[in-house]
């Protein structure tokens, strides 16, 4: 199994052609519009590993859905993650975000604090002023063990496409015994504890003949994050070529639309068109 310590990202931003896709262990680096100049941290390097199967996903099949903590079939200790983030930090210089995202969902790794040690460790030994942040798909925010471990970072990017539970079904295909309901309470109850920045992220997209963006969408969504009180929420679309062909973005007059809704909720809404 050939895994890398760092890959630099293509500059197109298409991720399905990259000979390294999944492979690497931190990557990088992508001028990300929500985190600045950043680096990825992939869990989960040669499979993928996640409680969704997204349509839009650009990383792929999802090879192993769980909703358990799952091992990855290449050890990945806390000493080979801070020689390939010496590596990522020696070609780049210095980033504004190291994020755990990459292959899946990486509070999924059953060693995640160690990780977060690891890389808070190294971003003090070499002065980096860096955002350490995560990208979640919010599934497994209702576990207390993963509340007590997010706690300990600055950012969180938890997803949230839909609260209609036929639609997050088409679009997201979760695992079996996921439900919209149990993730908003676990956001719900997360955002109670979690002091850092939560930002919500929003991909607004069209699969066949459904899609995530109308005015009940927009409504349901805006009530639902009232409650939860994010930081932000992020607005986009899908940048990157998604997997399946029969994904397609909104228009820009739907994205501007389906965020003048929420503004009307008093959120802050930031949208990347
Ligand atoms: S949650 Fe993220 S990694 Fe998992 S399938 Fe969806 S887009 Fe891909």
């Amino acid at each position: 199994m050939e895994v890398l310590p760092f890959a630099k990202c293509r500059l197109d931003g298409n991720c399905l052609k990259c000979p390294f896709r999944g492979k690497a262990i931190v990557y990088g680096p992508f001028k990300s519009h929500r985190r600045g100049i950043s680096i990825g941290i992939n869990l989960f390097p040669c499979r993928k590993v996640c409680s969704f199967n997204c349509v839009y996903c650009f990383r792929g099949f999802t090879e192993v859905k769980t909703l358990k903590p799952a091992i990855p079939p290449y050890s990945l200790s806390p000493a080979i993650l801070r020689e390939a983030l010496e590596k990522a930090i020696n070609t780049i210089g210095s980033v504004d975000a190291i994020d755990f995202s990459g292959s899946g969902e990486p509070t999924l790794h059953p060693k995640l604090k160690s990780y977060i040690n690891t890389v808070k460790e190294f971003a003090k030994e070499k002065s980096l002023n860096a955002s350490i942040g995560i990208f979640t798909n919010s599934t497994t925010l209702f576990r207390n063990n993963i509340v007590k471990v997010l706690k300990e970072l600055d950012h969180v990017e938890a997803k949230l496409d839909t609260v209609i539970e036929w639609k997050f079904r088409v679009i997201n295909r979760p695992h079996k015994l996921l439900s919209i309901k149990k993730i908003i309470e676990g956001l719900f109850s997360f955002r109670k504890v979690f002091e850092g920045t939560l930002a919500i992220q929003i991909m607004l997209l069209k699969y066949n003949r459904v899609n995530n963006y109308g005015l009940k969408d927009a409504r349901l969504i805006g009530e639902t994050l009232l409650t939860i009180e994010p930081d932000i929420v992020h607005v986009y679309v899908p940048y990157r070529i998604p997997r399946l062909s029969s994904v397609s973005k909104p228009s820009k007059q739907e994205v501007v639309e389906f965020s003048k809704i929420l503004r009307e909720y008093g959120l802050k809404v930031k949208s990347f068109i």
